[in-house]
């Protein structure tokens, strides 16, 4: 276990790198730095933080 935890695009078989990219959910919109393919631009949403996000999100606008 050397590297932390370096995704490689499937397709281009690049290493894939970090780069803030902006989501939208529920009409609203979030930045959040996600591994990206510098090719052809896939992001790599792990689940987790998809779903742990997604719940952060769902409870901020219930508090407002
Ligand atoms: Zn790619």
């Amino acid at each position: 276990m050397e590297e932390k935890s370096k995704l490689i695009c499937d397709r281009c078989k690049v290493d894939m790198t970090e780069s803030e990219v902006e989501f939208s959910y529920l009409n609203r919109s979030f930045r959040h730095k996600v591994p990206r393919c510098p090719k052809c631009g896939q992001v790599y949403i792990p689940e987790k933080l998809a779903s742990g996000r997604m719940n952060e999100v769902e409870k901020m606008l219930e508090e407002k």
